[in-house]
């Protein structure tokens, strides 16, 4: 018999995360099997065991930041063998032959499942993630790791990492542009981190003061306090390219006003309530606001691979499992430096 996966699950939006099992299936003839190492914590991952957003079906198991080593191939699978490294991000499956797939974004895919919180297509119920020791997962969406970069630092690019780098690649993102980055959490660090590596000159939007030197770290060249009015309005038409990673409500003028004509703000946080949008910073003088969603299979194996080349990874805490519920409390009050990983072997 397959054996149980020890996994923590939130019950209902109001309880904390507890110890839960449950059965992975076994290998179809394309799927890999991986013994989960790390997993990262999203601040989606709290959205969605709180129900913030709406639809969470439990028990719910979050977790999209997955790396861990191969434990199993079905008889179809080429690309991985028994023992190798592998990771796993916000998705395991998708149809494979509608437009958004054949471009390879298959996150825009009507019949995408997530990683967690899905309808899960091939075993019923609904998708489990990765606060769990193991996971059963369709080749397509498995992800190389090479074996000299820091494991546990590495989890976080499976969503924190692709969901910056995807937009700051779309919009073309480069030397000579001045970037905005706003919220400087899991998401935000790797924005930071990622275009300054582009060769752009960015400028951190916190709340948080005590974050300044760790942004100046991670490549920003100026700090601005966003609850500082003044400091705010000698903003006004600084910037070509603003990224919002803010998972709370806030406001938006002040970052509206502060594109160039023709700028972008690019929304990749997403905040449980709509956000009122001051349209007049819109229209005059011509500028853009814009959503993105994480990345396909083929860019985040290139955002991998390039973070692998130029040795950027995560800034983490490593945590034990039982240590969650209080992450997701520490993260609600920005308190997080700046990306949680669970360390999967605390499951045992
Ligand atoms: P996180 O680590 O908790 O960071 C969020 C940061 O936002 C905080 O550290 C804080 O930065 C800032 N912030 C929080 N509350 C704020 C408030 N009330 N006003 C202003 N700023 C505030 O979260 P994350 O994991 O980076 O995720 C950020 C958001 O992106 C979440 O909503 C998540 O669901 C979403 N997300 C979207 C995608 C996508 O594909 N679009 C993928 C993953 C996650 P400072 O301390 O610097 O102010
Ligand atoms: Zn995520």
């Amino acid at each position: 018999m397959t054996p149980q996966t020890k996994a923590y699950a939130a019950q209902s939006a109001k309880s904390p995360l507890v110890p839960f099992s449950f059965t992975r299936r076994d290998p179809l003839p394309n799927d890999v099997k991986i013994d989960i190492l790390y997993c990262g914590v999203c601040h989606s991952d709290i959205h969605t065991a709180r129900d913030e957003w709406g639809g969470t079906t439990f028990p719910c198991v979050p977790g999209h930041e997955i790396v861990g080593r191969v434990n199993g191939v079905g008889r179809n699978v080429k690309k991985f063998k028994e023992g190798n490294l592998a990771a796993v991000g916000c998705m395991v499956d998708a149809c494979k032959n509608c437009p958004s797939c054949e471009e390879n974004l298959e996150q825009f895919c009507d019949d995408v499942t997530f990683t967690y919180n899905s309808p899960d297509k091939v075993s019923g119920g609904h998708t489990f993630g990765g606060y769990s020791q193991s996971i059963v997962v369709n080749q397509d969406f498995v992800l190389r790791v090479r074996s000299d970069v820091d494991l546990a630092a590495t989890a976080p690019l499976l969503c924190a990492g692709i969901t910056t780098y995807s937009p700051l690649r779309h919009w073309k993102v480069a030397k000579g542009q001045k970037v905005g980055v706003v919220g400087l959490g899991g998401l935000g660090h790797m924005a930071v981190k990622f275009a300054n590596a582009f060769g752009a000159e960015v400028t951190l939007f916190t709340t948080s003061p005590d974050k300044a030197a760790d942004a100046k770290r991670f490549g920003a060249q100026e700090i601005v306090i966003s609850k500082d009015e003044d400091a705010m309005q000698r903003q006004v038409k600084r910037f070509d390219f603003i990224i919002d990673t803010v998972s709370a409500r806030h406001d938006l003028g002040a970052y509206l006003g502060a594109l160039k004509r023709d700028g972008t703000l690019v929304m990749i946080g997403v905040a449980p309530e709509p956000l009122p949008l001051p349209v007049f910073n819109l229209i005059i003088p011509r500028r853009q606001i814009a959503g993105s969603l994480i990345g396909g299979i083929v860019e985040t194996q290139e955002m991998l691979d390039f973070n692998a080349e130029h040795g950027i990874t995560c800034d983490i805490e490593k945590i034990n499992i039982n240590y969650i519920n209080e992450a997701y409390e520490r993260m609600i009050r920005s308190d997080v430096k700046y990306r949680f990983v669970i360390d999967i072997a605390s499951l045992k």
